[in-house]
């Protein structure tokens, strides 16, 4: 009876769910994962597959596993990009080839990729089979490649958030604004663990701990694909990079990983297998090489593990041209040849070739001396032609225009803003010098001050997100914003110092950013008239290997230029927008307050000006470690300081800012921390309640972040890992008692023989410096 009351209240919960959480003021991550985890009824169309494939030829099926760049089928640069109709024709029509991706440089409006989609639709329509074609591009943070779609926080600011509704619909927008541009597929999310911060697309993620990459990542999955991914406001998601991408040595992109297979599957695997249970359709696979086996050449993790174990049903593509750098970069293969034999049996289904033919003109040639057997050649097209089923593409391929009203709608914008202000993390506020006075006279000077770039980072209508001149000019940068509150009198703007990229071409694949000095002299002049001063600083933009730095230290220039507004005896607060976290142990503890913006996207001059003036009340939370030292980067649930060695206490863990933390303008007390029960069987489940209490003058939000620590296994336990989370909107003296339920997976954790296994022992639970025990039989 209990169960059954269960069950119907869970259904209820479940299809109000989005709705409802606004209204509740609670967001629940268990509840959301539930529903976006969901994986949809989706037609069966293996009678069409079956049938078109029966008629294909060698030529035919090895076309559809083809991708190709833009630039293989147009002419013209940028705004000037054209079909050239010879091209297409090679292209489509001989070549029979599947899939086109990519922007040819830079974004363009929705009526240019009308013209663009359109034609290759058309060609398609010449072919004997009259087989879709699958366009797709990186709508990263947004519909990044279609000109005036609205932006949103990159991953690691929407990771602060906390939020999955937001991911959601922020997800759900981009779906619809990459949909109206003609375009049925996204390369995102990255679900990635970024675990190394030096990395350079470390912001591309959400963070460092697996179940917030979990429930967020299957957020922005069902925001992309929606409940039925033909509808034609969806698109097919591609979870990136499989797997294990995102923990190179070096810190440096695209270089080798050790990671053993147990640890892989606890920390890198789960946001996939949580993703492709709840059916999303395509998977890119990881550039770099885990234990010495390139990514793509990976028979255990893409078909034994993805395709087997957690019957993936979507397809796999490369990621870009790396096949080819299977010879020339990891050398694992003399010839193309044989790196196209070995990726496509260790279950590459479409080759991101994307400049030349020849893995088409390899497969073939491979497939009839027999190197590649035809059933896995039909494998991957089965796998292919499902995803254009689904999506719809053979009742319509071409760019619908009944949809263009839903391109730039105004609440798009109030999403990008909400989600902008939610990702903003308040990391220090010494004597509340923070929200600042409206009638206080504010200098705003520093790199990133005026930056639309920084706010952004990469892809962003570029690959590098590099070029000024496409930024929205009525989007303010954050000393607009801050102007645009206070009276002229009392607001000043001084550059200082800026960023400036070595080669500024959105082309160049290879730009450095340099740090140079403007006009220090006039901002610290500025700054003795003045009552504070905000100090943005930060990062330019950038992504991949260009991005790749040696040392994470904010750079010198930067820490002297605030040494010297320090010395101005002026409170400063430091403003940083950065896609890492630039270590800033030299000034941290000099500066009155410290205001997180990471990447919060076009809205972000907004909604950092909103919280440095309290027209918003700040509750982003730090989703990775914050180091204090480049030479001590590690993450939560490694640190053993609370562990003895050798009988004395290791020096205590102090990272700058620790996971988790992010300041409000009010507070929050945590109170009665409960267990449902002190001892469960190894499958059982146990519940705890905590009451949370906004004991300020504020209406605010706050997150509940619920930690377990598994107290003695047989392989080292984490210190702690996050099981759950709730985000609560509460005013002033309101209390809220919250429920967490774990489940028997929470306490258990991949063995050695890659399996989960639960331990008998004692658990701790925590959450807002509350504990509680608990034995498992
Ligand atoms: C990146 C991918 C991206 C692809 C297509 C690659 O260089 O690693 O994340 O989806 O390019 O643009």
């Amino acid at each position: 009876m209990k169960a059954i009351t269960l069950a119907l209240l869970l259904i209820t919960v479940v299809q109000l769910a989005a709705p409802a959480l606004a209204q509740t003021g609670l967001v629940d991550s268990d509840t959301i994962f539930r529903e976006v985890s969901r994986r949809p009824v989706r037609p069966d169309n293996s009678a069409r597959i079956e049938a078109l494939l029966k008629q294909m030829t060698v030529e035919e099926k090895v076309g559809q596993m083809t991708q190709l760049t833009i630039d293989m089928v147009t002419t013209g640069d940028d705004q000037g990009v054209k079909i050239d109709e010879a091209k297409l024709e090679k292209a489509i029509v001989k070549y029979g080839v599947g899939s086109i991706l990519n922007v040819n440089n830079q974004a363009i409006t929705v009526d240019h990729w009308h013209g663009i989609i359109g034609p290759i639709q058309q060609a398609a329509q010449k072919t004997r089979l009259k087989i879709p074609v699958i366009y797709g591009v990186d709508s990263i943070h947004g519909a990044n490649y279609v000109q005036g779609a609205m932006l949103f926080p990159q991953e690691i600011g929407m990771a602060a958030t906390w939020n999955p509704a937001l991911m959601r619909t922020a997800a759900e927008i981009t779906a619809m604004e990459t949909r109206v541009a003609g375009i049925p597929w996204s390369f995102s999310p990255v679900l990635d663990v970024g675990r190394n911060q030096v990395w350079p697309r470390f912001w591309e993620t959400f963070g460092e701990d697996p179940y917030l990459a979990t429930v967020m990542g299957a957020a922005f999955v069902r925001g992309l694909e929606g409940e039925d991914v033909s509808s034609g406001k969806h698109v097919a998601a591609s979870l990136k990079h499989y797997v294990g991408y995102s923990l190179p040595l070096t810190g440096r992109d695209r270089t080798p990983s050790l990671i053993p297979e147990h640890y892989l599957r606890e920390y890198f695997l789960t946001p996939f297998a949580a993703a492709i249970k709840g059916g999303a359709r395509t998977v890119m696979v990881n550039s770099a090489d885990i234990n010495g086996v390139p990514g793509h050449i990976n028979k255990h993790l893409m078909t034994d593990v993805l395709k087997g174990e957690l019957g993936f049903d979507g397809f796999i593509v490369s990621d870009w041209d790396d096949i080819k750098k299977l010879v020339t970069q990891w050398r694992v293969a003399a010839d193309e040849k044989e790196a196209t034999r070995m990726a496509v049996m260790a279950g590459i289904d479409m080759s991101m070739v994307p400049l030349s033919y020849s893995f088409s003109d390899h497969l073939i040639e491979l497939v009839k001396e027999n190197k590649v057997p035809m059933s896995r050649i039909d494998d991957a097209v089965r796998r292919i032609l499902r995803v254009k089923f689904e999506l719809g593409l053979f009742e319509n391929a071409m760019p619908d225009n009944s949809l263009r009203a839903n391109f730039g709608k105004p609440q798009y914008a109030v999403a990008a803003l909400d989600a902008a202000r939610e990702s903003i993390t308040l990391l220090k506020n010494t004597n509340n010098v923070l929200p600042l006075s409206k009638t206080a006279k504010v200098l705003v000077t520093g790199p990133t001050a005026d930056s639309m770039i920084s706010l952004n980072n990469g892809w962003t209508y570029v690959w590098q997100g590099s070029e000024p001149s496409l930024y929205p000019k009525e989007k303010p940068t954050i000393q607009k914003a801050i102007g645009s509150k206070l009276d002229t009198a009392n607001f000043r703007f001084v550059t200082g110092t800026r960023i400036v990229r070595k080669a500024n071409s959105p082309s160049n694949s290879n730009p450095t950013d340099i740090d140079e000095e403007v006009d220090i002299a006039a901002a610290v002049a500025a700054a003795k008239d003045s009552d504070v001063v905000v100090l943005c600083l930060g990062e330019g933009s950038y992504t991949e290997h260009p991005g790749s730095i040696a040392d994470l230290t904010l750079p010198d220039l930067q820490l002297r230029f605030t040494e010297a507004m320090i010395a101005t005896g002026k409170p400063v607060v430091l403003v940083l927008s950065q896609g890492r976290p630039r270590v800033i142990s030299r000034i941290a503890d000099k500066v009155a307050g410290i205001v997180l913006a990471m990447n919060p996207g076009n809205e972000g001059g907004r909604a950092v000006a909103d919280v440095l003036f309290g027209d918003y009340n700040p509750n982003g939370k730090l989703p990775f470690t914050y180091p204090r030292s480049p030479g001590y980067l590690t993450t939560y649930d490694a640190n053993i300081y609370e562990r003895v060695m050798d009988g004395s206490k290791l020096p205590t863990f102090q990272p700058q800012f620790e996971f988790g933390f992010g300041l409000s303008y009010t507070s929050f007390a945590y109170s009665d921390l409960k267990l449902s029960s002190d001892s469960v069987a190894a499958n059982g489940t146990v519940s705890a309640t905590v009451k949370v209490t906004n004991t300020g003058k504020l209406a605010g939000k706050e997150t509940a972040i619920l930690y377990v620590r598994d107290e003695v296994a047989t392989v080292t336990p984490p210190a702690k890992r996050v099981r759950r989370f709730a985000k609560v909107t509460l005013d002033p003296g309101e209390s809220r008692t919250l429920t967490f339920t774990l489940s028997p997976e929470d306490l258990s954790y991949i063995g050695l023989d890659n399996k989960p296994v639960i331990e008998p022992g004692e658990f701790t639970v925590m959450v807002g410096g509350q504990s509680a025990k608990f034995t498992v039989r």
